[in-house]
């Protein structure tokens, strides 16, 4: 069947077409086609089809958070104590369990944000374990200035952070 009939993209008017979206045969033009597995698509079929795969709830993202935080606080905590070179290898583990527990927790439901959800539960929970020693030095008598900076300068966590977060997006994306 040839299609010779002139028809002008929906999302651009003025652009002449030839191309059809394959699920709902708007006429899409070269510059709003979404090549899919499935064949050219328009942008709005893209949209809701990516709405029926992440199917993650707003108490899902809230459940991700308390459970992601609990977990990061826990594994920064160990990771502040095993040393600069195991931290490199159990790094990537305890990003990849703090994910699977969020994972877990939200009934395995994707959601777009996810991984950015969780990411932040692992730079907050590495915050804690760094910086709680302040916390004790705000009750003593003592200036804070006497806390010396190497004590909050934790290279062992900034790796830990940087591999756990690397392990938690490739997992949750
Ligand atoms: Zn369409
Ligand atoms: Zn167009």
């Amino acid at each position: 069947m040839v299609d010779d009939e002139v028809i002008y993209c929906s999302f651009h008017p003025n652009v002449e077409t030839r191309l059809r979206c394959n699920r709902c045969g708007a006429p899409i033009c070269a510059k709003c086609a979404v090549q899919t597995p499935v064949g050219f698509r328009c942008p709005q079929c893209v949209r809701s089809q990516q709405a029926v795969f992440y199917t993650a709830t707003p108490v899902d993202y809230a459940i991700a958070a308390v459970v992601g935080l609990v977990a990061s606080v826990v594994a920064a905590f160990i990771m502040g104590r095993v040393g600069i070179f195991l931290a490199l290898f159990l790094g990537p583990l305890a990003g990849g369990a703090i994910a699977e527990a969020a994972r877990w927790a939200t009934g395995r439901r994707r959601g777009r944000w996810m991984w950015l959800v969780v990411s932040g539960c692992i730079v907050v929970g590495a915050l804690v374990a760094a910086f709680y020693p302040v916390l004790f030095l705000l009750f003593t008598p003592r200036p804070l200035i006497s806390l010396p900076l190497s004590m909050l300068f934790r290279l062992d966590l900034i790796i830990y952070v940087v591999l756990a977060v690397g392990t938690a997006y490739a997992r949750l994306r």
